[in-house]
């Protein structure tokens, strides 16, 4: 499934920029602010600016050709190393020299999600963008306004819940955005009911989610996943009628033969 990307419930993966700030317990492991550190790239926190991803428009026009020669819709999930609705934030380049008003194209990463959004998603009808984000309550406030009335039908709007308080906060912020929506319950950290009410709302969680992703953390200080948290997930899915993806246990051990589930929803 993937062709440039090692997620497997997508295509490809796409940054337009480098570097975020940790929102929840989700984030403690990160691994693309591990590798910022690596790296010696000081990309993370509320105070550091953001290192432009140099080929970023090449590569979405890339990944349309080949989409659109294959005949076929290809998933691109935006935003591995970064949050598509972080506030936004000043720039460097891919060399690290500040980008400046008055002297560049970009010197903020408001300024790339805008051309992200008015010239890529719009031009890019083979592409189904996953913008999955921790930030859910910033999505009306950075979409064009016409998204709010006519959601683009090639985007999913995600979160990312890893415990049943991240879902009670989360999802309801996520409910209130029009479009395709998914959540990615990645690391999963406890167990989960999407049975459960909205606060003031009617709706259950899992009433807003068109797609549910699924899976423990991995790497070298990966926390405990029980696989009965999954189980809880694949079946409340299964009875709501939403597809249902397990990506991995811990990337150690074997998915357990019924835990293997890996549905996608329908792409209209
Ligand atoms: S929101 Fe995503 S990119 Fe940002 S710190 Fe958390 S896990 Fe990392």
């Amino acid at each position: 499934m993937a062709l440039n990307s090692k997620i497997e419930w997508t295509h490809h993966t796409l940054n337009l920029w480098w570097g975020c700030t940790k929102v929840h317990e989700g984030c403690d492991n990160c691994y693309a602010n591990t590798l910022a550190h690596r790296y010696g790239k000081d990309v993370w926190g509320d105070d550091k600016p953001r290192r432009a991803i140099k080929n970023a428009w090449q590569e979405l026009k890339r990944f349309q050709i080949e989409a659109e020669r294959a005949g076929e819709v290809h998933r691109v999930f935006v935003g591995s190393m970064m949050d598509i609705f972080e506030k936004p934030k000043s720039l460097v380049d891919h060399i690290g020299n500040p980008l400046l008003e008055g002297e560049n194209e970009f010197w903020n990463t408001g300024q790339l999600r805008d051309k992200f959004f008015n010239e890529v998603v719009p031009n890019s009808t083979n592409l189904m963008f996953l913008l999955l984000t921790k930030r859910p309550s910033n999505i009306n406030k950075y979409i064009p306004e016409s998204w709010k009335k006519n959601p683009p039908q090639n985007v999913m709007f995600g979160t990312s819940p890893v415990n049943q308080k991240t879902a009670n906060d989360l999802i309801p912020q996520l409910a209130l955005v029009n479009g395709k929506k998914f959540i990615s319950v990645e690391p999963q950290l406890d167990a989960i009911d999407l049975t459960v009410k909205m606060k003031n709302s009617d709706l259950r969680l899992i009433d807003t989610v068109h797609w549910i992703i699924d899976g423990g953390e991995s790497g070298a200080n990966r926390r405990p996943f029980n696989t009965d948290w999954g189980r809880i997930l694949r079946d409340q899915s299964n009875e709501n009628g939403v597809p249902f993806f397990f990506k991995q246990v811990d990337k150690k051990l074997l998915i357990p033969e019924d835990l293997m589930v890996r549905e996608f929803p329908k792409i209209k």
